[in-house]
């Protein structure tokens, strides 16, 4: 496997030059876009990693289905799809044109900013930062990695620059779908969006969803098999944004990506699969990451189509 992973790598690196690192959070922009990294975690536990795997980046939108798996412990699935919509809304991740007329639960999902930052209202916590504990805490275990940590220059690059999501989150307050400190709430987005990773973290992360929520090694159950499943049924229908259905066609299987240049992917039953490479295509996804991916399910078979 380790010599497929450095194969695919070294074929799939010319990519990189074809996209662009994330600037419009200014700190991110300091990424080398040459970087491209994978590690894949299966079997129980046995770990594959080529390229740059060790290097760290920020989770940005990677971290939305855990925002997603801890809304869903803490409230339920008809509380959680109450809120926030399933849909896919073949817009980007950050967009607000949705409608001049209204703006309903419907028109959102949870791998978009807006069905983010509401599903972090739902979080139980006496406050955000507590909240925000309880979800760095659920990456920890589910990593098996307790140094997790935030970046703090990205957090603070995020949380001065951020005035996107304010907009998209006073649109959820005007519209009565969050009602809550706009800025408390954006400061719990921010630094979940922050948490900085490695690629075997991502893979780690991805092998307990594909698992059924089973931990590799251990055997513990770590979230409910029911709750992993409905995550990875997200992921598929728009983990990817407005780039899922192609996403869905050329590689098969449930992902989220992040603007860090972090792809998260769960194979059904077999792998955690973490890829890194921060060079973006216009829809926030990383073009080598996604090449690479493309070309491992070719090779070992992983659509689930
Ligand atoms: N922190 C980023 C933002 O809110 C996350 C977006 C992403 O990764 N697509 O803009």
């Amino acid at each position: 496997m380790k010599q497929l992973l450095e194969k695919i790598l070294s074929d799939c690196s010319r990519y990189t030059s074809e996209g662009v690192v994330a600037s419009y959070i200014p700190e991110l922009a300091k990424a080398d876009p040459s970087d491209l990294g994978i590690c894949i975690i299966s079997d129980g536990g046995k770990t594959d990693c080529a390229g740059d795997y060790e290097k760290r980046f920020t989770m940005q939108s990677v971290v939305k289905p855990l925002v997603l798996l801890l809304a869903l412990e803490d409230r339920g699935e008809d509380v959680v799809e109450r809120i926030c919509g399933v849909e896919a809304t073949g817009k980007p991740f950050d967009a607000f044109n949705y409608s001049d007329l209204a703006l309903k639960n419907e028109h959102i999902n949870p791998m978009i900013n807006a069905g983010a930052i509401a599903l972090c209202t739902l979080i139980k916590g006496d406050s955000y930062d507590e909240r925000f504990s309880r979800l760095i805490e659920l990456a920890k275990r589910l990593s098996g990695d307790p140094s997790l940590s935030v970046d703090e220059a990205v957090y603070l690059s995020e949380k001065a620059t951020g005035n996107k999501n304010r907009a998209l989150a006073y649109m959820l307050k005007a519209y009565g779908m969050i009602d809550c400190d706009i800025e408390e709430v954006l400061d719990m987005y921010f630094k979940a969006c922050s948490i900085s990773v490695n690629c075997k973290n991502l893979a780690a992360i991805a092998y307990v969803l594909a698992n059924h929520g089973i931990a590799p090694g251990s055997g513990e159950q770590l979230i409910s098999a029911e709750h992993a499943k409905y995550v990875n049924a997200i992921m598929t229908i728009c983990g990817m944004y407005n780039g899922s259905g192609e996403f869905a066609l050329r590689v098969g299987i449930p992902a989220k990506s992040g603007v860090g240049g972090g792809i998260m992917a769960a194979v059904p039953s077999r792998m955690g699969i973490g890829i890194y490479s921060p060079a973006l295509d216009k829809k926030g996804n990383s073009v080598a990451g996604v090449k690479a991916l493309e070309r491992l399910s070719e090779e070992i078979k992983l659509s689930i189509f």
